[in-house]
């Protein structure tokens, strides 16, 4: 070994020790590995082979980064560290017994590099393989059926935190299922219209089309309480993701006692910002409604509920709840449920019922998180 060779294996060992407190560039967007390689003196190009680097190839190590000279790696080993969310616990839950696999949902704690832990949760079907994920630590929105909400806020995730939780739900979904993703819903923890920037920063990665996961944006589902600025925003944008909107209830008064927001952005307010995004993108949007047993379960909230879907370009997918320890929240059920959805379709309302999954597990968003804090 010449001494030239020791010099370089002492660096990489000194290097591996400092890793940790080094600033972690997956924290950093792409306009800002920009300006690191700018900083290094190196044309924009190299930003993108950096991205690529992170994001398709997800390398570990700036010493994988082949397409970089040997000094470029080294200066950049010693300013940053790579450190990629990771997977801290799992539960599953059968739910499909009768398909010709067993199909579990499966929730999934992802630890983030400063301790926060939020959820992910992977839902398979014959046709499907979905991931759910998180674009908060907690929710600042505190809608009273939700566990995330009643944890309050911590932060926004970055960018890369998001495609993270993609990226571990991909090879889960392949070692358990032997095929990847085929959906993502932004339907976690958080609000994801409060976290935009980052949210469209690791949609644009998990589209960008050569890279090794790549998904169509029409794949992709962004759920909301319903943010007027922030849709008009994306309808600007040219996102040609999915909109859901989390209704539960066409009742201002309900409303606004199930999700505090509502106060604000008053139904008359969401009607024009869902006709707005309808108009500027050709595009109708999900309207979700979760029964709530005694709450907005009843013939004249199913009547309201018509009325309100008319007022817009909508279809409208109705969820179980998960009820939530501590919560008084029951699912809606039996014929009161049967006769609700029957008000629907006898409107000419486009209707999916979906099932309660992940009833064992905590699936709803918040759960385990909150039980792992605790
Ligand atoms: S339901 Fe969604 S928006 Fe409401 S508190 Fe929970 S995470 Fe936040």
């Amino acid at each position: 070994m010449s001494g030239n060779d020791i010099k370089e294996n002492e660096q990489t060992l000194n290097r591996e020790d400092t890793q940790e407190h080094l600033p972690n560039i997956r924290r950093l967007n792409r306009a800002e590995l920009g300006g690191v390689m700018a900083a290094l003196g190196e044309p924009a190009y190299r930003a993108s082979q950096l991205h690529r680097w992170l994001y398709s190839h997800q390398a570990l190590d700036f010493d994988a980064m082949s397409t970089f000279g040997r000094k470029l790696r080294q200066r950049l080993a010693s300013e940053w560290s790579i450190r990629p969310a990771s997977l801290a616990g799992s539960k599953s839950e059968i739910v499909d017994e009768g398909s010709t696999a067993p199909l579990s949902t499966a929730k999934f704690l992802i630890q983030l590099e400063d301790g926060e832990l939020v959820e992910s949760v992977l839902i398979p079907s014959e046709e499907r393989m979905t991931a759910c994920i998180s674009s908060q630590v907690g929710c600042p929105l505190r809608c009273v059926f939700c566990a995330t909400g009643q944890m309050g806020f911590r932060r926004n995730l970055a960018a890369s935190e998001i495609t993270d939780q993609v990226f571990l739900l991909n090879s889960e979904a392949m070692k358990r299922h032997g095929r990847g993703l085929s959906n993502i819903v932004f339907m976690g923890m958080g609000e994801p219209l409060l976290n935009l920037e980052n949210v469209t920063e690791s949609i644009a990665t998990l589209t960008e089309k050569d890279y090794r996961f790549s998904i169509s944006e029409k794949k992709i589902t962004i759920s909301t309480v319903g943010l007027p600025a922030e849709m008009d925003r994306i309808a600007r944008s040219g996102l040609k993701t999915k909109l859901a909107i989390s209704l539960h209830s066409a009742d201002q008064s309900v409303r606004e006692r199930m999700m505090p927001v509502a106060i604000d952005i008053t139904l008359d307010n969401l009607a024009e910002a869902i006709s707005s995004y309808n108009a500027r993108t050709g595009s109708p949007v999900t309207l979700v409604y979760m029964l709530l047993e005694g709450v907005n379960d009843s013939p004249e909230e199913a009547r309201k509920l018509v009325r309100f879907a008319k007022r817009v370009l909508c279809k409208i997918n109705l969820i179980d709840y998960n009820s939530i320890v501590n919560l008084k929240f029951r699912p809606g059920c039996g014929s009161s449920k049967t006769m609700f959805i029957q008000r629907l379709l006898d409107a000419g309302l486009l209707v999916t019922v979906r099932k309660s999954q992940g009833a064992a597990i905590n699936a709803a968003c918040g759960q385990l998180a909150t039980r792992q804090a605790r």
